[in-house]
């Protein structure tokens, strides 16, 4: 440990709705949190639209506003909010110690862990190379590129249908690839996908690779029930097939699931290591709402207050 060392009382690491929550409970109990805001502050909520299932926004609200306002809101409290990335993480004792960008490392003796979940990618090499070249996994971020264009949407699930949805009212054609015979979305999203005329599906379709030098061009789809494979010309390429939980630098120290989800005790947020907690998508692959998130946050905070006061364990 050399001089760029820094105790802090509480830290915690994300800036999604969980992170801002746990931030304003903890600055208001006088624990001087200081919060790392991550890759992408604000999380996930950033990259969408319209928020209409936030209790208390009667009239809905913009994704980044609300983010904006969760900010602020813990600022007001007290909380230090930061610009910065952890690293590196050493749980063996306390007090804790994580690293931010590669340099400077905190010591505390509570963590909250709110670090969310990611995009899923296919995995498909042609998807690595023209991405940003007409391939991304967040519709809202870059549908407006596409306008008045055709493009491809991979994934059955709300976001897919809510991207497709977003999708239609910017491009010509939305083509929507679907890999079993069934959507997983939410009923009255699947009924507005199949509502929406410029949707077309593509039943029991993969993905084979998208074409294209620089730019995309088209996609090739196969149908695996007859192999029968199709090229559809697309300017732009949407993946939307799920999330990964952001739990790398704490594998090996914190017990997940095969997935890399952080396991909590259930009705807590306590991981298996004392003093560390856990709120948010990285530990919630069911519920993944944003008023859970900030539930959990609240749990993580009232849990790491009563750690730290010597009240529980
Ligand atoms: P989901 O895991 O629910 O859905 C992922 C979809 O992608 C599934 O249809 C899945 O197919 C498909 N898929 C996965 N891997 C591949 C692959 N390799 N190739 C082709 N298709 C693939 O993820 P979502 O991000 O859609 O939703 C996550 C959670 O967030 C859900 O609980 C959802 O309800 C919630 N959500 C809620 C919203 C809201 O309330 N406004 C908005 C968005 C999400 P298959 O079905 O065959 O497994």
């Amino acid at each position: 440990m050399n001089e760029a060392t820094e105790k802090v009382d509480v830290l915690i690491i994300g800036s999604g709705p969980a992170g801002y929550t746990a931030a304003i409970y903890t600055a208001r109990a006088g624990l001087k949190p200081v919060l790392y805001q991550g890759v992408q502050p604000g999380g996930q909520l950033t990259i969408t639209t319209e928020v209409e299932n936030y209790p208390g926004y009667a009239n809905g609200v913009q994704g980044p506003e609300m983010m904006v306002d969760f900010e602020k809101q813990a600022t007001r409290m007290g909380a230090d909010i930061r610009y910065g990335i952890a690293t590196k993480t050493d749980f063996s004792k306390q007090p804790y110690k994580i690293q931010i960008d590669e340099e400077k490392w905190i010591e505390t003796n509570a963590v909250i862990i709110c670090t969310g979940a990611s995009a899923k990618w296919l995995g498909i090499p042609s998807e690595q190379r023209l991405n940003g070249m007409g391939v991304s996994a967040c519709a809202v971020c870059d549908g407006f590129f596409f306008k008045g264009k055709e493009v491809a949407i991979v994934g059955a699930g709300d976001t897919a249908a809510e991207e497709a949805i977003y999708l239609s009212k910017l491009c010509s054609t939305v083509h929507m690839i679907i890999r079993r015979d069934a959507m997983r979305a939410s009923k009255i999203m699947q009924e507005r996908v199949l509502a929406t005329p410029n949707i077309k599906i593509y039943w029991n379709s993969e993905t084979d690779e998208i074409l294209g030098e620089n730019k995309t061009e088209a996609v090739r789809i196969v149908n695996t029930k007859t192999g029968e494979k199709t090229n559809i010309p697309i300017s732009g390429f949407f993946v939307a097939i799920g999330h990964q939980p952001n739990s790398d630098i704490f594998k090996g120290w914190i017990d997940m699931d095969d997935a890399g989800y952080i396991k909590t005790i259930p009705g807590t947020s306590k991981t298996n290591i004392k003093g560390v907690f856990a709120a948010g998508d990285v530990q919630d692959k069911i519920y993944r709402q944003a008023v859970t998130a900030a539930g959990s946050g609240c749990m993580a905070a009232l849990d790491a207050e009563r750690y730290l006061a010597g009240i529980e364990e």
